[in-house]
């Protein structure tokens, strides 16, 4: 008997229940919870398995999450809410006794940063309760960093340049819309890019560098230098790393789009006065676009996440390059949802399979990374993101 508890009924979490329903021989019970009940109740009707149970919680509130989980007692608690309640719901898990995984690391509300120290913080507890936290098991992070533990294992004496290229070759046929949450992707986005190169942190102007790449199936695409949050986890563990980026392609329109929201002031995430009351500019604009979770069904294209990697094997140099090509139409027919929410909701529930089948069952708070990503590489092959390999090709980078 294994039970999953889901937080979060967004795109992610739906595509997280449906592959959960999938394998009902890991998955015994499953229930989904989150801010919004409707919202958990409707994906179990697309489901279509009435046994699926729903409940209300607000997952920034510890002891709301504690009582949820005495009651219903899961093994490992899937987090593909929002990043502010990573930290309430690893505490909540420390309470209960309840194993982790999410997609994303922790962000405060107040400021756009992400890091790690806050959940590494968490390890001795984990430790001691024998508990295992999996963190940034989506595709990136997530993908990247197995793709990378993969390609350390199998193809390489020593890593020495590693470039994260993430493309986004589809049509939403929206003027502007954003794959993801878009207050959360919009933070991303307008961070300053950073990379990492000879020990050190390199910092830049937001989308300062980028370069044309050619993706498989796709072409070439305007990619802009980000800095995203699995380069710091990468680096401290695989040491050999000389250099490491992380590449994402934008269209001119959406960069456009972007200029002026944050020209107008509407990219704000601090309060502001409005008729009496506090509004976050960020907060208001995600309530007027559209919702990611309602691209699918006229969404076409695919998408294109790899890594490219330079090294050394047998004292020789070689490069090696594995990605995957999602298609927006066929993850919509499966789930309902497109691509984005896809290749992040299949990798976490792969990360949950991999803990209860006891081979990624170790106590402490661990990267994707420091686990075997064999076990993992072969089902993404069965579960729907297969993968490809280039060897000894020209990079780009
Ligand atoms: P959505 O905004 O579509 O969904 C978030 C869900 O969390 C909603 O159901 C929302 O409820 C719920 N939620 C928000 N706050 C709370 C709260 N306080 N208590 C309970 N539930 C809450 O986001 P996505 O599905 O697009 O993204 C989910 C996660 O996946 C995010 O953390 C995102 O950063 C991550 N992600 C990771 C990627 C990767 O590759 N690693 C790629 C893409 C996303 P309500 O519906 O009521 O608002």
């Amino acid at each position: 008997m294994s039970k999953v508890l889901i937080i979060g009924a967004g795109g992610v979490g739906t595509v997280v229940a449906h592959k959960v329903a999938q394998n009902p021989d890991v998955f015994s019970e499953v229930m989904i919870a989150s801010r919004t009940k409707s919202k958990c109740d409707a994906v179990v009707k697309a489901i279509g398995n009435p046994a699926i149970r729903t409940a209300k919680v607000d997952a920034d509130n510890v002891e709301e999450l504690t009582a949820l989980f005495n009651d219903f007692r899961p093994e490992i608690v899937i987090n593909v809410a929002l990043p502010y309640q990573d930290l309430t719901i690893m505490e909540a898990c420390l309470k209960a006794g309840v194993n982790y995984l999410d997609t994303a690391n922790y962000e405060p509300k107040d400021v756009a940063h992400f890091e790690y120290s806050w959940q590494w913080a968490y390890k001795k507890r984990f430790e001691e309760a024998g508990l295992t936290a999996i963190l940034g098991c989506g595709f990136d992070p997530g993908v990247s960093g197995i793709y990378t533990a993969y390609a350390a294992k199998h193809h390489f004496d020593e890593i020495q340049y590693l470039d994260i290229v993430d493309c986004n070759a589809g049509n939403h046929h929206k003027a502007f819309a954003t794959n993801f949450n878009p207050e959360i992707n919009i933070r991303e986005i307008t961070q300053n890019g950073r990379y990492y190169e000879n020990g050190q942190w390199v910092t830049t102007q937001p989308l300062e560098i980028h370069k044309s790449l050619t993706y498989p199936n796709i072409g070439p695409r305007d990619s802009y230098l980000l800095y995203h949050e699995e380069l710091e986890s990468l680096v401290k563990n695989f040491p050999t790393i000389k250099r490491a980026r992380f590449w994402m392609t934008f269209g001119q329109e959406y960069l456009t789009h972007l200029r002026v929201i944050q020209n107008i002031g509407m990219a704000r995430i601090d309060e502001v006065e409005y008729n009496g009351m506090k509004i976050v500019p960020l907060q208001f604009l995600k309530a007027v676009l559209p919702n990611p979770q309602d691209l699918g069904e006229n969404y076409d294209g695919e998408t294109s996440i790899g890594c490219r990697i330079r090294g050394l094997k047998d004292g020789k140099e070689r490069t090696y390059y594995v990605y995957n090509n999602c298609s927006h139409q066929e993850a919509y027919r499966e789930t309902g949802m497109q691509g984005v929410s896809y290749t992040t909701g299949v990798p976490a529930m792969i990360g949950a399979m991999m803990y209860l089948k006891g081979l990624w069952k170790r106590p402490g708070v661990w990267n994707v990374e420091e686990f075997d990503p064999d076990p993992f590489m072969e089902q993404l092959n069965k579960q729907g993101l297969p993968w490809h390999e280039v060897f000894d090709g020209d990079l780009e980078v």
